[in-house]
């Protein structure tokens, strides 16, 4: 069965004044649908045919991989956010979060300097390791920590065309809107 792209659990203006309308229209409704698009026609008479978008992200290389990864990085970026969600993380991974940032203005500046310091495109990453202990990565292009036995909690995408429209080169400006849209609920479920 071809891969989907996934409906979004908000409206497509649901984020604004922080990602706007145009952007989701953009880097939902044109990008990630292509990335999905173009897995399909990829993975077309392959062993990777019947795969899970997992095993993809995995063990696949080349165009499978890119196209299967932006999928997966894609979903899990947009299914992080909700326009009334939780905006400070609670619980255990709050406490996960003090223990090694401080506090979490703390891991907030950490993880600013990865997302605006990542060269070029790629995405910047909050996540748990084997041991349970947290880490913030950087990945270029469409790379994704699962490769690595991470386990992604949270993730920034810093293409430019995931803020172009809003914040043209200005990438620090989409990271401070960036904190203004994540769910905390949704990311500790993951932890
Ligand atoms: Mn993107």
């Amino acid at each position: 069965m071809p891969f989907e792209l996934p409906k979004l659990p908000y409206e497509p203006d649901a984020l604004q004044p922080y990602i706007s309308r145009q952007t989701i229209d953009f880097h939902y409704g044109k990008h990630h649908q292509a990335y999905v698009n173009n897995l399909n026609s990829l993975i077309a008479g392959t062993p990777f045919e019947n795969a899970t978008l997992e095993d993809i992200v995995r063990k696949a290389g080349d165009g499978i991989f890119n196209n299967g990864a932006q999928v997966w990085n894609h979903t899990f970026y947009f299914f992080s956010f909700s326009p009334k969600g939780n905006r400070e993380p609670s619980g255990n991974l709050a406490k996960a979060i003090n223990n090694q940032y401080g506090s979490f203005a703390g891991f907030k500046e950490q993880f600013t300097k990865a997302a605006v310091s990542l060269f070029g495109s790629g995405w910047a990453w909050l996540v748990k390791k084997e041991n349970g202990t947290l880490d913030i990565v950087q990945e270029s292009n469409a790379g994704n920590p699962l490769r690595n036995g991470l386990t992604p909690l949270m993730t920034c995408d810093v293409w430019e065309h995931a803020y172009y429209l809003d914040y043209q080169n200005k990438r620090a400006d989409y990271l401070q809107a960036f904190w203004n849209v994540l769910d905390w609920k949704v990311i500790a479920e993951r932890y």
